[in-house]
């Protein structure tokens, strides 16, 4: 039986008509999820549009959602399971031992002088204490604000000087694919940047990599920790709407945005995905190859699956090492149920030996998601009958906190469509809006994805400390009309399945024809040579712009000859031909083994642009692999 049995759902379609048509009694129900100290006293206040206001009045704490309430039942069942390939460690805690944990990284925090609403920035590495830092955070009424360990002092500064932290808590370094990265020497030089200066930070030495302690600021994590064993911090009752964390968006489209959530609202938020969306039951492993420094780890790998009373795994290591099976070998031990992971990470995965999906024991595995970027029909087809499992594509964005478009199979067995990620998710009033005239765009017709306010529970209340900037960059775009915009084109079919077009400035114009990156990658992709491809629009004198594309092949070796490597590149210009019309055509296609990826897998479009150009190409901190950029300079011929 699935939840929609049980309430009665119906269709997904009546499922969300309700939650639109009824917000307050749809969001009363979904509140029983969680549990309240002081109940609300109203479901929905919006009356400062678009400000949006939920649960007001009402006393939780997520701490206290993710952990503490789980101990009645199952103290002594895994909660959260640290894997580290780089480091080969494994350790699982019950939800006792990591309510101990959280509790005497809490009193640590106290300790270093950490109050209500004060902000704490994490710096960390996928080890354990990070997880316990967050919820110590929640469990106090901290504000979290985890920056991606991949970046540098330049970034991480800017970051320190949004949040004025009181506390930064780091750790001696991470390991990646087998190669030390110290966090130490970065972590100094941002502050030494940052105007905003942590009275404290707390070091969790790993014994990785040797690093110097500033007197008077840097604390030993181990050395407190002993002095807390045995210490008591009870949760402190926050009202719904004050604020849980920030986190910055991923910066692909430009300066990133410290997106702001609330307490109560998240909590709801999550705890209704994970019944109606991921259907994980209480018990069970939830396994997701994100990381805490993005929006999935912390809806994904930290909140949502311990909300749901599932053990959550935390994984440090690559999806090819020790082998390519790494990522099943974990699902067979561990008896993974649902799985998250981002199509960037399947593709790594379709480039090995394909034998390395039916090595392992997967019988326990219901569902994998993908979501982060767009999920290319080949990848999809690929790994779904590879494994023989349900694949889920979910669009969503670090200011929405959970999925905006999916399939709810906790509501209705809706079947998914290959390329479509699905259907909009209750409680997201979403349209497709014609760009310039705002009005609504018929079935098969390219929109912008815009949601009507109110946005629904989970969603950012505003950027941190700028609430102008919040009204002006998400609900300015659509002219005469309040509504969100998530920058994304999209299109609807007959049936209400949405497929996401690409992003609004992804756009080129090619003498007069707008055309969207991504349409074009698709195209490219059906190409049975192709791995993976990346399309950018290049300043042109003649046509505006010019369609560029750089494709990496399944077999580079293909075209090693320059009669195979022009011969390939007419056969892919042809494909575009007879898809889109010959006005899609990219100028060139050149062929690279790598694409410049930020850590979190999405294609840095954008630097792409600007190597095409002869521009800087911009903030790179963040970038997998730099030896892309002289691939693609090589490329175009523009020597490093
Ligand atoms: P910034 O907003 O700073 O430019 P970003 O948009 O890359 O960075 P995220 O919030 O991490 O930051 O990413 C959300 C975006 O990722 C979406 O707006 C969409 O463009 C893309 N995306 C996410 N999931 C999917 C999906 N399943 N299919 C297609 N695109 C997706
Ligand atoms: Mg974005």
């Amino acid at each position: 039986m699935g939840a929609g049995d049980a309430i009665g759902a119906g269709t997904l379609r009546e499922f969300h008509a309700r939650s639109i048509a009824d917000r307050e009694g749809f969001w009363r129900e979904q509140a029983a999820l969680i549990d309240w100290h002081a109940p609300f006293e109203r479901v929905l206040d919006y009356s400062k549009p678009p400000f949006t206001r939920w649960f007001v009045g009402g006393r939780t704490n997520l701490c206290h959602n993710a952990v503490d309430r789980h101990l009645a039942a199952r103290r002594d069942q895994p909660a959260l399971i640290f894997v580290s390939t780089e480091t080969d460690t494994e350790r699982v805690f019950t939800f006792g031992e990591l309510h101990r944990e959280v509790v005497r990284m809490a009193a640590i925090m106290r300790e270093l002088g950490v109050r209500r609403g004060d902000r704490v920035l994490i710096y960390m590495p996928m080890i354990p204490e990070a997880a316990f830092a967050m919820l110590a955070c929640a469990r106090i009424g901290a504000i979290h604000s985890v920056v991606f360990g991949g970046f540098a002092s330049h970034s991480l500064a800017s970051r320190i000087d949004d949040a004025s932290p009181v506390l930064v808590v780091s750790a001696d370094a991470g390991s990646r694919a087998g190669k030390v990265v110290p966090y130490k020497p970065l972590l100094d030089a941002a502050i030494d940047m940052a105007g905003n200066k942590p009275a404290n930070v707390l070091m969790v030495d790993r014994g990785l990599a040797p690093f110097e302690r500033v007197a008077g600021r840097d604390r030993d994590y181990a050395a407190l920790r002993e002095r807390h064993l045995d210490a008591e911090v009870p949760v402190e009752w926050l009202e719904s709407n004050e604020v849980s964390y920030t986190l910055y968006t991923s910066g692909t489209t430009g300066v990133p945005k410290g997106v702001q959530r609330d307490v109560g609202g998240h909590a709801v938020a999550l705890a209704a995905s994970m019944k109606y969306i991921f259907c994980g039951n209480p018990g069970e492993t939830y396994f997701s190859t994100s990381d805490i420094g993005w929006v999935v780890g912390h809806s994904y790998i930290v909140y949502g699956p311990l909300i749901a009373g599932m053990a959550t795994i935390m994984y440090e290591g690559t999806p090819l090492r020790p082998d390519a099976g790494i990522l099943w070998q974990l699902v067979e031990k561990y008896r993974v149920t649902v799985m998250f992971s981002a199509p960037t990470a399947i593709r790594v995965l379709k480039k090995q030996d394909p034998s390395w999906l039916s090595r392992h024991d997967l019988s326990s595995l219901r569902t994998l998601f993908l979501a982060g970027e767009p999920l290319d029909e080949p990848t999809a087809r690929w790994i779904g009958e590879a494994l023989g499992k349900p694949i889920v594509d979910n669009y969503w964005q670090t200011e929405t906190g959970w999925p905006i478009l999916t399939v709810a199979h906790g509501v209705e067995k809706t079947p998914t469509r290959l390329g479509s990620p699905g259907m909009p998710m209750y409680g997201y009033d979403l349209r497709l809006l014609h760009e310039q005239t705002g009005e609504e765009v018929g079935v098969n017709e390219k929109g912008v994805v815009a949601i009507v306010p109110p946005l629904p529970p989970g969603c950012m209340q505003t950027v941190w400390g700028d609430d102008e900037r919040f009204v002006k960059t998400y609900f300015s775009t659509i002219p005469g009309k309040l509504v969100y915009s998530t920058f994304d084109w999209g299109i609807r079919d007959e049936d209400g399945y949405y497929f996401i077009l690409g992003r609004t400035d992804d756009v080129i114009n090619v003498a007069g024809h707008r055309l969207g990156t991504r349409e074009i990658e698709e195209s490219l992709s059906s190409h049975q040579a192709v791995a993976e491809c990346a399309v950018v629009g290049v300043a042109d004198s003649l046509k505006g712009q010019v369609a560029m594309a750089f494709v990496v092949l399944k077999d580079p070796a293909r075209v090693a000859a320059p009669e195979a490597r022009m011969a390939l590149e007419g056969e892919l210009m042809a494909t575009v031909d007879k898809q889109l019309g010959a006005v899609a055509r990219p100028s060139r296609v050149h062929f690279v083994t790598l694409l410049p990826k930020t850590r979190s897998g999405k294609v840095l479009r954008r630097s792409i642009q600007a190597i095409c150009e002869a521009r800087d190409p911009g903030d790179l901190t963040t970038i997998e692999d730099p030896g892309a950029l002289e691939q693609l300079r090589r490329a175009v011929g523009l020597e490093a």
